[in-house]
């Protein structure tokens, strides 16, 4: 038990969370192995935007407690509400993100006329959610923005259980600084996020993908290679050809934090 306090989770210093999904399937040119130069990586999915940083001095305050962004112990139903959308679509949106209400204490409903603690786009350029409480004070607060009716099923899912999973106050798991493999091959990790279509910043790039947080910022077990809020990263991103997949599902340790935080 004593492990599953330590997963994934809870950003303090951002109230934002830049997510992005990709598949596996990568190409390099045959040069990488031998030059210095990084060469694309070509991901078959669009790649996450990233919302602005709020800033340590912002509203939120400083960065110093685990449950900074978590709802309040008062506060177990979230509700959700759509800014677009087809009916099928969102309902779609409802039955996947309901599955995290079955490991945890918190409920999200999605058809009340209350003030809504979490409000969903679906604009094109990415998809992105707001971390926890932070949620509450924007709108949107989440967007889903490369699903539509054709998008498959598994990636509907990794999408929705990802983003909710942010709006419940999860960070990435790759900036999990316990037991993390991941070293970063960071030459060719900038040159991708700064290329087409991410443009990502330096900045952004520190904050979103090398950064790890420290221990006192973060309510969580070791790294978790199959935790939803994991992201896709080819063997050709980490210099010990570590490699990282999508998934699909809530892990074990995902259900097991989620319900200690909101028991
Ligand atoms: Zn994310």
């Amino acid at each position: 038990m004593k492990n599953i306090l330590y997963c994934v989770l809870l950003l303090i210093l951002v109230g934002d969370a830049g997510c992005f999904s990709q598949e596996e399937k990568t190409s390099t040119s045959k040069e990488t192995s031998k030059t210095t130069q990084p060469n694309p990586i070509t991901l078959s999915l669009p790649v996450c935007t990233e919302l602005p940083m709020l800033g340590e001095d912002s509203s939120y305050g400083h960065a110093s407690s685990l449950k900074f962004l978590l709802w309040p112990e008062d506060k177990r139903i979230l509700y959700v509400s759509f800014i677009s959308g087809s009916e099928e679509i969102k309902n779609k949106v409802e039955a996947i993100a309901k599955e995290w209400e079955r490991c945890c204490g918190m409920t999200f409903d999605f058809h009340s006329n209350n003030k809504a603690d979490i409000s969903i786009d679906f604009q094109p350029g990415g998809s992105w959610s707001f971390i926890g409480i932070s949620s509450a004070e924007k709108v949107p607060s989440m967007n889903l923005g490369w699903l539509n009716a054709d998008t498959k099923e598994e990636e509907f899912r990794h999408v929705v259980l990802h983003e909710f999973g942010h709006a419940l106050g999860l960070i990435h798991e790759h900036q999990n600084p316990k037991n993390n493999p991941i070293q970063w091959n960071k030459d060719l990790v900038i040159a991708y996020y700064q290329s087409e279509p991410n443009h990502w910043s330096l900045d952004a790039i520190e904050r979103n993908i090398f950064k790890k947080y420290q221990d006192l910022q973060i309510n969580g077990s070791t790294f978790d290679s199959l935790s939803i809020m994991l992201y896709a990263f080819p063997k050709e991103f980490t210099r010990n050809g570590y490699t990282t997949h999508r998934n699909f599902n809530l892990s074990e340790q995902d259900k097991e934090v989620m319900k200690l935080l909101y028991p």
